[in-house]
């Protein structure tokens, strides 16, 4: 299929080909002409599919077509996504595919001083594209109204749930006119999110691209087995070679991520990391210096991650193993997006082996592994029933660091409050 076989305004035609896309990818093939044809739509899809302009081309493509009969700019789409960096991302495809029909967005999210949002918003804008917290105060405020939204989008549902906003996601459908067209998109379909889209979506048509096996498809992965002391040295070795030249680094952890970049800087391997403890401005500034080539590694969790949309990324590399398979998976899916090349690089210490199975088992596939590397396996792996006791006295001695931690906060805010009183 071609995006010319879409029937899609040429001005949208023109801006899809500046961005050099060949042909539309599935979820694009499934979606548009549905949309296009003004049905409700629940999509499971995550990012990395093309969901975005799935989406975003039919909106503009009615924009477009309303806008010839009038002339008052106002918000007539709206777009709701969980996190600043879904919404900074969402509102660069507007602008690019709007690049011929002066249909206007702007992105709204919370984490910064509101003064510009509200100045840009002022000025007029076609297309809203928002996070949940910043929307509805900026609403609470009187600067926005939704009044005229015929299109809404909410996107990545299951995540924004996860992160705790069914009660804004309510609050907002009670603003928006009942005549609309609405469109449901997550990554996954559980009951909850089900239940959700009902109350959003009139008789809705499902579509649904499963990226999980195709990722693992196409990115060639390699592993490296090693010991839990020689990783930091065999992460070093790994970025000798000169052909990376850009590399998303994984960590489990916060600290794990700080660790790894302080040691390469030390090295004098350009890097950032970006996680939840990050503020907005400096995780937007180390992915736009990751964008820009001024650094050459970065580190990032897998929350801070999930999302985040690196044209042309060649290389994601796992400093550790994950311990659900399905992270890996949509970790690898970093790379090697719409049909561009992807490596993933793995590093599995003993302990991780059970992992590095399971991770076979759902891609089924074996993972190439490197011989002859400078710092080979030799401690001795654990078996599964190692590792599940492992796991539980691990999880017990977390458990017990929690609740002392507990005791002794409790301990202190009856001393606080005692002082407060006096
Ligand atoms: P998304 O899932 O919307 O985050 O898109 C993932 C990446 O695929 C983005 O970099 C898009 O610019 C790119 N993309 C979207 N549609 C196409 C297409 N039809 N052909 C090639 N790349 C695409």
């Amino acid at each position: 299929m071609k995006f010319e076989d879409l029937n899609l305004h040429p001005t949208l035609l023109k801006a899809v080909a500046d961005q050099n896309y060949t042909e539309p990818t599935a979820i694009q093939a499934q979606a548009i002409p549905l949309i296009l044809k003004n049905n409700d739509v629940l999509g499971t899809a995550q990012t990395g599919t093309g969901k975005t302009a799935a989406f975003a081309l039919p909106i503009l493509h009615h924009l477009v077509k309303e806008k010839e009969s009038q002339s008052k700019t106002k918000i007539r789409a709206l777009v709701v996504t969980p996190t600043r960096e879904l919404a900074i991302q969402i509102a660069e495809n507007f602008t690019a595919y709007s690049k011929y029909n002066g249909i206007k967005n702007t992105v709204i999210f919370g984490g910064v001083k509101q003064m510009k949002q509200v100045k840009r918003l002022n000025d007029g804008v076609d297309v809203l594209i928002a996070t949940p917290g910043r929307l509805l105060d900026l609403m609470g405020q009187g600067y926005i109204s939704l009044k005229d939204v015929g299109y809404f989008v909410l996107d990545e549902a299951d995540r924004m749930l996860d992160m705790g906003f069914i009660h804004d996601i309510k609050k907002l459908l009670e603003k928006l006119p009942k005549k609309r067209q609405s469109l449901f998109f997550s990554a996954t379909m559980p009951n909850n999110i089900l239940k959700l889209s009902n109350t959003i979506l009139y008789n809705p048509k499902k579509v649904a691209v499963h990226q999980v096996s195709t990722t693992a498809e196409t990115i060639q992965q390699s592993i490296y087995y090693t010991n839990k002391h020689d990783k930091k040295a065999l992460l070093f070795h790994i970025l000798k070679n000169k052909e990376i030249k850009q590399i998303l680094v994984f960590s489990r952890t916060k600290h794990g991520a700080d660790r790894i970049v302080r040691n390469l800087k030390k090295n004098n391997i350009q890097s950032a990391a970006i996680h939840g403890d990050k503020s907005q401005p400096q995780r937007q500034k180390a992915l736009e210096s990751f964008k820009n080539n001024t650094i050459r590694v970065l580190v990032a969790t897998d929350i801070a991650a999930r999302g985040i949309d690196i044209d042309k990324l060649t290389y994601v590399l796992n400093y550790d193993i994950p311990n659900e398979p399905e992270t890996y998976v949509h970790r690898i899916g970093r790379c090697g997006r719409a049909g561009e090349q992807g490596l993933s690089i793995s590093i599995c210490e003993p302990e991780e082996n059970v992992y590095a199975r399971d991770i076979e088992k759902l891609i089924k596939q074996k993972i190439t592994a490197i011989k002859n590397h400078p710092f080979p396996q030799t401690d001795n792996p654990m078996n599964a029933q190692q590792k599940k006791e492992f796991e539980k006295e691990k999880n017990r001695k977390r458990q017990e660091f929690f609740a002392n931690r507990k005791k002794k906060r409790n301990a202190a805010g009856g001393n606080n409050n005692r002082n407060n009183r006096r």
